[in-house]
Formats: C-alpha cells, sequence, structure tokens
C-alpha cells in the first residue's frame, strides 16, 4: 500500500463516510477525508438532527394547551422562532465539533473542500491537489430535486428551512412523503398556516395505507389544507414580497415561503465516475454490488448516491460494512429486510416490514390483527385523536411479517417490534408476552 498516499480516500464526511472512515482507521488503514459543506453531512447539519429538534419544540404547543387540563396554570406564553432557530444551530455546531474530533481521534485527515474523482486511484481536489489513494469511497449522499417551474428560484428546500428569518405566516408544502409532512405537522404547530399540494392523490407512499389513512384527517383537523393532484405550475412574486402559488387546477396559493420536498437525488454530477467507467443509474445514482463496489474495483460508494435505502442508519451500516470488507478482512454486506422507519409527522407514524399489500403483492396468504385506541394522554385532551396498530402476519406460518403503527411515540415503541419482526417471531410470540400496562405499546401483544 506504501506507493499511495492514502489507503482510503474518502468523498463526502456525512453519516456513511465518517462511519467509513472511522472503522477503517481502527483497522489500520491511512485515510483522508473531504467535506465541501459541514462534517456531518444531512443528517446532522440540515436533516434528521435539527428536524427532530424542531419536533420537540412544536410539540410544546399542545402540552401547554393539555397542562391546563391536568391542572396546570400556566402564565402567557410566547414562542419566538428565532431562538429556537439559533439554539438549533449551535447544537448542530456542536454535533459538528464531535464528528470532527471523532475524525482526529481516528487520525483521518480532512480536506475542507471539494473533491472529484480524477482516476482509479486519484482524487482532485477544488484546490487543484491530486492525491493518491488504494481505494475511494463515495458518500456525497443526495440533494433535494427541485421543481422546473418558472418562479421556482422563489421556493425552499429542506436545505433553507432551518435558516428562516421569521416565522413565516403562510407556508405551501410541495410534496406529501417524508419532508413535506414532518415540516407540515411543525409550521402548523409553531403557527403557521400549512398548505400541502401534491401531484397525486397519496400522502406517504410506501407506508402501510391504513396508517397514512388515519394520518390525513387528524392533520386536517388540525388546520392543514391539503390540495391533491396539483403539481406545481408557477410561482408568482407579488409587489409585497409574498408569493402566489399556481399548482393544479386550483385557485393560486398566496404564501410566505414555499418549501418544496419532492425527493432527493444521488448528488454525482461532476464527479468524474465517466472517466473511471461507472455509469451512473436513471436516478444519478452510483450502482454497486452487494459489498458498495462499484463497476470500478478500487472504487467503492455508500448511502443516499447509491440510492437504495436512503436513511442515515443504512447509511452508516453499508459504510461499517465497506471498511469491516476491504481493510478488515471480514466481507460483509447490508441486509434490508426489516428496516424501521418512521415519520416524525403529529401523530408520528413507523413501521416495519411489509405492508399489507407487499404481503399480498409478495403472494402471502395474510392475516391482519388491528388496534384502534384512544391514548390515555389524550384523554383530557381537546383532541380526540385516535392510535392505530396494525399487524400483518402470514397465514401459513404465523410469521409477523410488519407492524405499522401511528400514535403518540410511535417510533419509540416500533424500534422495538423490529426486533421481532427481523427475528421473525410468530403471532403466538406477540401472543405469548404479557402485556406493559399502562401503555400504549401494550396494544402490541394485545391484538387478538
Ligand atoms: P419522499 O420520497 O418521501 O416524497 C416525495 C414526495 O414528492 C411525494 O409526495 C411524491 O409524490 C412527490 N414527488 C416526487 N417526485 C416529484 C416530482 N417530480 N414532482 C412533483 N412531486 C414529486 O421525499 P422527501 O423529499 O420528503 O424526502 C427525501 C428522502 O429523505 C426520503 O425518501 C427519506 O428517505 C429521507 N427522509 C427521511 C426522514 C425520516 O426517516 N424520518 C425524514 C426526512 C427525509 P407521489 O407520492 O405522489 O409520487
Amino acid at each position: 500500500m506504501a506507493d499511495f498516499e492514502y489507503d482510503l480516500f474518502v468523498i463526502g464526511a456525512g453519516s456513511g463516510g465518517v462511519r467509513a472512515s472511522r472503522i477503517a482507521a481502527s483497522h489500520g488503514a491511512r485515510v483522508a477525508v473531504a467535506e465541501e459543506f459541514r462534517i456531518g453531512g444531512t443528517c446532522v447539519i440540515r436533516g434528521c438532527v435539527p428536524k427532530k429538534m424542531l419536533v420537540y419544540a412544536s410539540h410544546f404547543a399542545h402540552e401547554l394547551h393539555d397542562a391546563a387540563q391536568y391542572g396546570w396554570t400556566l402564565g402567557e406564553s410566547s414562542f419566538d422562532w428565532a431562538k429556537l432557530r439559533d439554539f438549533v444551530a449551535s447544537d448542530v455546531d456542536r454535533l459538528e465539533r464531535a464528528y470532527t474530533s471523532t475524525l482526529d481521534s481516528n487520525k483521518v485527515d480532512h480536506f475542507h473542500e471539494r473533491a472529484v474523482v480524477a482516476g482509479p486511484n486519484t482524487v482532485r481536489l477544488a484546490s487543484g491537489r491530486e492525491i493518491s489513494a488504494k481505494y475511494i469511497l463515495i458518500a456525497v449522499g443526495a440533494w433535494p430535486v427541485m421543481p422546473d417551474v418558472e418562479g421556482a428560484e422563489h421556493c425552499i428546500s429542506s436545505n433553507e428551512v432551518f435558516h428562516l428569518p421569521e416565522l413565516p405566516r403562510r407556508v405551501v408544502i410541495q410534496g406529501a412523503g417524508y419532508i413535506a409532512l414532518e415540516f407540515a405537522g411543525i409550521f402548523n404547530a409553531l403557527g403557521s398556516q400549512v398548505t400541502v399540494v401534491n401531484r397525486s392523490d397519496k400522502i406517504l407512499r410506501g407506508y402501510d395505507e391504513d396508517i397514512t389513512a388515519r394520518l390525513l384527517p387528524i392533520m386536517q383537523a388540525r388546520g392543514i389544507e391539503f390540495g391533491f393532484n396539483r403539481p406545481l405550475k408557477r410561482i408568482e412574486k407579488q409587489a409585497d414580497g409574498s408569493l402566489l402559488v399556481h399548482a393544479g387546477e386550483g385557485e393560486p396559493i398566496p404564501a410566505d415561503v414555499v418549501l418544496v420536498a419532492t425527493g432527493r437525488r444521488p448528488k454525482t454530477d461532476g464527479l468524474g465516475l465517466e472517466s473511471v467507467g461507472i455509469t451512473l443509474g436513471a436516478n444519478g445514482e452510483i450502482p454497486v454490488d452487494d459489498f458498495s463496489k462499484t463497476a470500478c474495483d478500487s472504487i467503492y460508494a455508500v448511502g443516499d448516491v447509491t440510492d437504495r435505502v436512503q436513511l442515515t442508519p443504512v447509511a452508516i451500516r453499508e459504510g461499517h460494512a465497506f471498511a469491516d470488507t476491504v481493510f478488515g478482512g471480514n466481507p460483509r454486506s447490508t441486509a434490508y429486510d426489516a428496516i424501521p422507519s418512521a415519520v416524525f409527522s403529529q401523530p408520528p407514524l413507523a413501521g416495519v416490514g411489509l405492508t399489507e399489500a407487499q404481503a399480498r403483492g409478495a403472494g402471502h396468504e395474510v392475516k391482519i390483527f388491528t388496534s384502534d385506541f384512544r391514548p390515555m394522554k389524550n384523554m383530557f385532551s381537546a383532541t380526540m385523536e385516535r392510535g392505530f396498530y396494525k399487524l400483518v402476519v402470514d397465514g401459513a406460518t404465523n410469521r409477523v411479517l410488519g407492524v405499522h403503527m401511528i400514535g403518540p411515540d410511535a417510533p419509540e415503541i416500533l424500534q422495538s417490534a423490529a426486533i421481532a419482526v427481523k427475528a421473525g417471531l410468530t403471532k403466538a410470540d406477540f401472543d405469548a408476552t404479557v402485556a406493559l400496562h399502562p401503555s400504549m405499546a401494550e396494544e402490541l401483544v394485545l391484538m387478538r
């Protein structure tokens, strides 16, 4: 390996890149990573982490309201967006320092500039410097897809939403996926008027339809407007600086902020991959094998840039497996079955394994068990919102193929249920488990 300056050069210091760097270094490799923006990547800097803090902040709107029912007398309350925004930003700074120190303590060199592939064993930094490495790992993530319509420059993506100068009075969100519905809940709770417009009549495609069918009316009852079959056509800037959103056939919608959340595309433009024989997929993704190796033997790719499953824990697993495979003498691939996921909408929902439609589509003779309940915490609340849990069970083997839920703390509860699905447990195993009372989670073992 002495012929190269590094054993591994990683492009992109996000979740997958940092994990791969650290583990490769722990196996004795000489590692460097280049990052053109901030160490930590989308999840830490402008994704999961700051988003979850905004979700927590917005929960207080309901908690403050419910507190009175529980006997509390509260003084005048008000909300200060700038204070929250700056607090979140300072915590992101702290996390970036923590990620940087992880690289330092593992003796991983880091370059704060863009790097591209210049050959099978060469990367070129923005400064023009070329660096050789025995292996190159591409972990540059994905980037929001913005619409190609007149006035698109007035829209923001999830990249900018954390830095708004003030809380917008009226927000229009295009898309009805993860980001759209999470931010619809946040802005609605914080006091903005929110309208979600989507190109189809579906929300959260891919989640179990009984669960999404429960979410939609709850969001509407909380005051969020939905416009279906309304793709963005044009954004018009008004004389007073506000925006008018033309979407589908309906009336134009006035807005102060237009947030576009229509998916994220692998960030492969200009990376130089064609020069080493890597042909990108239809969505711009880097095709890889089970061990994350590309068509070029010395170049690997992990995380969103491969467009396998765009979730942080998956990128981390792929990065770790890559490092163990190439530098640890322990070839490992990542398993993609039973990956739990959640949407931090309000209420949140979560799922693992097959949805009912997927199970039927795969030829299973399916048995469905459900629980439709009013969470105890909501008894004193003005809200009549009900939770809904669902088990998808294979009729022939009694194996639980999927668990899907919506209700308070659903993501926290689902993680444990994911162990059961991953382990292949049966409905009889769920039934044999004693309930933990009183809790919402006990519904999981009480469905008959
Ligand atoms: P999603 O894939 O979740 O949703 C995309 C939405 O945009 C859908 O409603 C889709 O409509 C619509 N859409 C897709 N393409 C177009 C288009 N060309 N024009 C108009 N509308 C379009 O994407 P997000 O941007 O919300 O999130 C990106 C990814 O980030 C997610 O897939 C997820 O992996 C990750 N993420 C995960 C989170 C979590 O784990 N909690 C949170 C946030 C993001 P339709 O369904 O009608 O086709």
